[in-house]
């Protein structure tokens, strides 16, 4: 049996985690320290012929877990929310072409709407994508954002929200993504892993902790065990109620970004084997 103290065989890590490299470098630096996966953001394909970079990451040793992101379908303009079915097709045909079986949602929000109307067109676009990303073998997976990104980046908050629209749908394809992050704070977070894994809806785990204070809202996140969240005690929920995936590391952070690449992998394994 393998050693948890040395296990990196379910640790993931985001490339947006290394900011700094390129996609080369993350999956070449990832498969030397051991970690088991990756979670590709669209970003770093751009001007790569996609199929091809999907092969040199599984060469590097590592699985694809998933496709960072998809989603953003609420507006009030209905050219804006075509386009972004559009877009969200592409994102589909970028995991298929990349050998990645999940699309992660960041479903979005229209600060001009009320966030019921925008959680209906959230919807309304995943309905419109579900047949096609069925079709190409592609999961989709909604991660609700915590509620101060409520105005622009997700009207779909708690877990509760993100049960509701995923057995809204019923399909294999439509899931959840649970993140720490997001969801720490939320008192039902435990009763709604339970009910996610109940419907088979757990789609993935995404790890990172709270800095308090924390002094930007989307670039402060901290590594496991510098915050405020009992990681181990949501790992444990979510491993409870079925899930045995990757613990996925997405760390958005100037000050790591900033810091050399290689030194921070390592604080990563670290923190991953002994604070979560
Ligand atoms: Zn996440």
């Amino acid at each position: 049996m393998a050693n948890p103290l040395t296990d990196l065989s379910k640790l993931c890590v985001h490339t947006i985690t290394t900011k700094p490299w390129k996609i080369d470098q993350s999956a070449e630096e990832f498969g030397k320290a051991g970690i088991g996966g990756i979670s590709v953001w669209r970003d770093t394909l751009e001007g790569r012929d996609i199929a091809k970079t999907g092969d040199m990451i599984r060469a590097n040793g590592l699985e694809i877990v998933s496709l960072v992101r998809g989603g953003f379908f609420p507006s009030i303009d209905a050219v804006k929310r075509k386009e972004s079915m559009a877009d969200n097709m592409l994102a589909i045909d970028e995991a298929e072409a990349l050998g990645s079986p999940m699309v992660v949602l960041v479903c979005g929000a229209e600060p001009r709407i009320s966030l019921e109307k925008s959680r209906d067109q959230i919807r309304d676009g995943i309905e419109a994508i579900l047949p096609y990303a069925e079709n190409a073998g592609v999961k989709l997976a909604i991660e609700p954002l915590h509620p101060m990104y409520a105005d622009t980046r997700s009207g779909i908050n708690t877990m509760e929200q993100a049960n509701d629209v995923a057995e809204f749908f019923r399909s294999d394809y439509v899931g959840v993504a649970v993140d720490v992050y997001h969801l720490w704070w939320d008192p039902r977070l435990e009763k709604e892993i339970y009910r996610c894994g109940e419907n088979d809806n757990l789609f993935a785990f995404h790890i990172c902790d709270w800095i308090s204070p924390t002094v930007d809202m989307l670039n402060d996140r901290g590594l496991m065990g510098d915050g405020c969240i009992d990681i181990k005690q949501i790992r444990g929920w979510v491993e409870k109620a079925g899930f045995d995936g990757f613990n996925e590391v997405e760390i958005f952070s100037n000050k790591h970004w900033a810091e050399d690449q290689g030194e921070f992998l390592d604080k990563i394994k670290y923190a991953y084997l002994n604070h979560s």
